[in-house]
């Protein structure tokens, strides 16, 4: 690991604006993705702020009805929270499906929509990575794919997103909250806060640089059955190869979003309205324009059939 310098931050908007003004500044939160990141030298910060003490941390309930999410709510107690228990229990299962007890403690709302992927490449610094070396080339077009994107990829970056939250989070449309190093605050649908991968795979939030995130804002909860099913190789302790986060009422109509397929969590809203004709004609919507390799392509059917037993599992 390189040398680096620290400080608490004492405001959010000072936190943003020390960010803003040195490029090789960043963020710390709960650090379970930047420390490792930082050991593989994959991440070379000079200087880290902690956000620890800005008072990010708690679940507020909003005039309309929903709920605000602290930045630094740990992902232990956002899942625990008897009101995200009651009302978006979408979001207590996938922040439950995800890491273990122990990383759930640390992890905080910000740095899990935050963390990076886990394209086995990414984390192989002898092997080219447009996302983590921009230009080099794409190690994984070619290469070892199981674990990769099928839609929304480009011909620079096939990775996914990692995170359980935030396909659950895009399921209940929330919206990312932020203040900029000016004092800005900018209101960000999740839709539109993780990009895909492009010419650019190295951009990968719509984040400007020292932009902090400050809470994540959830609308007032949508009824219907609220269903989060991750398929992986392990039962636990490890990542999505299809997620599926679901709300399903009882008339059959609700709404779906993918983990584990794209470089951010897929929803395609147009493809819900066929939720009460079955899974194979959701998924043809919502995976139109796939791009499969040999090893990857059983992810289609895999997400079919995972929704498929989310429907059947909640007729009526
Ligand atoms: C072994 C292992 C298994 C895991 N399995 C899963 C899994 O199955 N599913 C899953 O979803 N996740 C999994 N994770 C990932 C884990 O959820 C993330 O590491 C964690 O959520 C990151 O949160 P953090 O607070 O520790 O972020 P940090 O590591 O502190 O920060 C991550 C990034 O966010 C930035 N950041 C932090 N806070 C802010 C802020 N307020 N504003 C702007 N930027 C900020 C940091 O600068 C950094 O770039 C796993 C991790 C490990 C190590
Ligand atoms: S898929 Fe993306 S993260 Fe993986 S090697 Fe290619 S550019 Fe890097």
């Amino acid at each position: 690991m390189r040398q680096f310098t620290y400080e608490r931050a004492t405001s959010a908007a000072s936190a943003a604006a020390a960010v803003a003004d040195n490029g090789n500044a960043k963020f710390i939160a709960g650090g379970t993705n930047l420390l490792d990141l930082m050991k593989l030298e994959i991440e070379t910060p000079t200087h880290l702020i902690d956000v620890n003490g800005l008072g990010l941390d708690k679940i507020e309930a909003t005039e309309k009805g929903g709920l605000k999410i602290g930045a630094l709510v740990r992902n232990t107690d956002l899942a625990a929270d008897e009101r995200v228990r009651r009302d978006y229990g979408v979001l207590t299962r996938a922040l439950v499906a995800g890491a273990s007890g122990q990383l759930r403690n640390k992890a905080t709302t910000a740095g899990n929509l935050l963390q990076r992927t886990r394209c086995p490449y990414f984390y192989d610094t002898n092997q080219p990575c447009n996302k983590r070396q921009p230009g080099s080339g794409c190690s994984a077009i070619g290469g070892v794919t199981r674990q990769l994107g099928i839609v929304g990829v480009s011909d620079q970056c096939i990775a996914t997103h990692p995170s359980d939250m935030a396909v659950a989070m895009r399921a209940l449309d929330a919206t990312v909250e932020t203040v900029k190093s000016d004092g800005v605050t900018r209101s960000i649908p999740i839709a539109d806060f993780h990009r895909l991968p492009g010419d650019t795979p190295h951009i990968e939030t719509a984040l400007d640089q020292g932009e902090i995130i400050t809470a994540v804002t959830l609308p007032p909860p949508v009824a219907g059955r609220h269903v989060y099913r991750k398929v992986r190789d392990r039962a636990s302790y490890a990542f999505a190869l299809v997620s599926v986060a679901a709300i399903v009422r009882p008339d059959g109509t609700g709404r779906v979003a993918l983990g584990g397929v794209a470089h951010k969590p897929w929803r395609v809203e147009a493809a819900e309205a066929d939720m009460p004709n079955g899974a194979a004609t959701v998924m043809r919507k919502l995976l139109d324009g796939a791009r499969t390799t040999e090893e990857n392509e059983f992810k289609v059917t895999l997400a079919e059939r995972t929704l498929a037993g989310i429907l059947e599992e909640t007729k009526g």
